[in-house]
């Protein structure tokens, strides 16, 4: 059956005649990848990346490819007009043979293909700080080609994504309906989650009156979403383009640090090995500066170190309100494992508020800006 349908789909992309083979593909967590290899016209095969949607979480499909769509034709062009390689520093889309940029089978799951990026690698652990640099000056530089896109255009595929406020209200909602009767167990963190409610309106209520800008964000970027060329060790390509939505620069900054900075596993049970590196979160914030050159606004510097305890707030939020729900979104494996990722995230938030001061001069350094007048609003 999967193969007939794989066939079915190979049929309806524009790509060569001859399929050489058709192996299953990376190691992402959310569509199915496959790479196809074709005989090339000159001998030289040509190879494709082919994925079939996860439907159980892109519940809009057609309005997730039209972002990447408008996305990757945006950054095409840029690319061509600076000089570079449209089919390395992007991903391409092959179109369908109706012309569509996917196609719906007949069990009803959407696909897409891609250009292979040839001579290009990702890696799916930080092992040291300079490819966490190199995954950062990759994100600003999407950041920076992005910048003036019309944000507003994007589709909110996922419905209040970053939404801190409305995270915040399902969090005290799962507090008072306590269903499976452990809140008395998690008073601490439910404490130090209502302690900090300011957290979830700071950004959210920036990004309403118009003081940080609406971006074109990524909203996944870790480092395996980024492509390294082979040889160089260089990011050469921003793929997994699934959650670009509209939203906050500072919130993809954020996410990085929350994911990229601590120092241990984000179910890790043994807090004193949780802390959040101020040499990663350096190499980070060099690397994001440097590819946006000059692209965010003084406020949005000024808020980076918000949107890294704001994102590492809010995830810590999810885990605690899946928690007390009963774990029924986020997978678990053991008991109790939403509630260490939690505590995880909460120890991050702690640490870096500890920390503020010190993210503050690493940034004024970067953006070479005299730090008193930057952050008057902050210390
Ligand atoms: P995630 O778990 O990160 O959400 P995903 O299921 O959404 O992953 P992708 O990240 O889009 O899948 O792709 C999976 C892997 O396939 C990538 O990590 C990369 O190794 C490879 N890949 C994807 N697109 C391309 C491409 N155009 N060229 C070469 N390799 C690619
Ligand atoms: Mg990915
Ligand atoms: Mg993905």
């Amino acid at each position: 059956m999967e193969q007939e349908i794989m066939q079915e789909v190979i049929q309806h992309f524009r790509f060569p005649e001859h399929l050489k083979e058709e192996i299953p593909y990376g190691s992402g967590h959310i569509n199915d990848t496959f790479r196809l290899t074709f005989e090339g016209e000159t001998g030289k095969p040509r190879r494709f990346i082919l994925q079939r949607m996860n439907k159980e979480i892109f519940l809009r499909p057609v309005e997730l490819m039209e972002n990447i769509v408008g996305v990757t034709t945006w950054l095409r062009g840029k690319i061509i007009s600076n000089g570079g390689d449209p089919e390395r520093e992007t991903l391409n889309l092959v179109p369908a043979a109706d012309g569509n940029c996917y196609y719906r089978d007949s069990a009803g799951d959407y696909w897409r293909a891609y250009l292979f990026i040839e001579d290009a690698v990702c890696y799916n652990q930080v092992e040291k700080p300079e490819d966490f640099y190199e995954s950062a000056l990759a994100f600003g530089h999407f950041q920076r080609l992005l910048a003036d896109y019309p944000a507003k255009t994007l589709h909110e595929t996922i419905k209040d994504f970053h939404n801190t406020e409305e995270r915040f209200l399902k969090l005290q909602k799962a507090v008072r309906e306590d269903v499976c009767k452990r809140a008395d167990k998690v008073k601490d963190e439910i404490a130090f989650a209502l302690s900090r409610e300011s957290l979830a309106h700071t950004l959210c209520r920036m990004q309403k009156n118009g003081e940080l800008p609406l971006r074109v964000t990524h909203n996944d970027t870790k480092l395996n979403n980024i492509m390294m060329d082979r040889a160089t060790g260089k990011g050469i390509c921003v793929i997994d383009l699934d959650t670009v939505m509209p939203g906050l620069a500072v919130n993809d900054f954020g996410d990085s640090i929350r994911f990229g900075a601590s120092t241990g596993a984000e179910d890790e049970r043994d807090l004193s090995k949780i802390w959040c590196s101020l040499e990663l979160f350096e190499a980070y914030t060099k690397g994001f500066l440097e590819g946006c050159g000059g692209s965010l606004t003084h406020e949005e510097i000024c808020m980076l170190p918000d949107g890294a305890i704001t994102m590492t707030y809010e995830c810590g939020i999810r885990f605690l309100t899946d928690y007390l729900s009963g774990d029924t979104y986020f997978k678990t494996h053991r008991e109790g494992q939403n509630l260490d990722r939690c505590r995880t995230q909460f120890k991050l938030v702690a640490d870096m508020e500890q920390k503020k001061q010190q993210m503050y001069e690493i940034i004024a350094n970067y953006a070479n800006i005299k730090q008193h007048k930057c952050f008057k609003t902050n210390l």
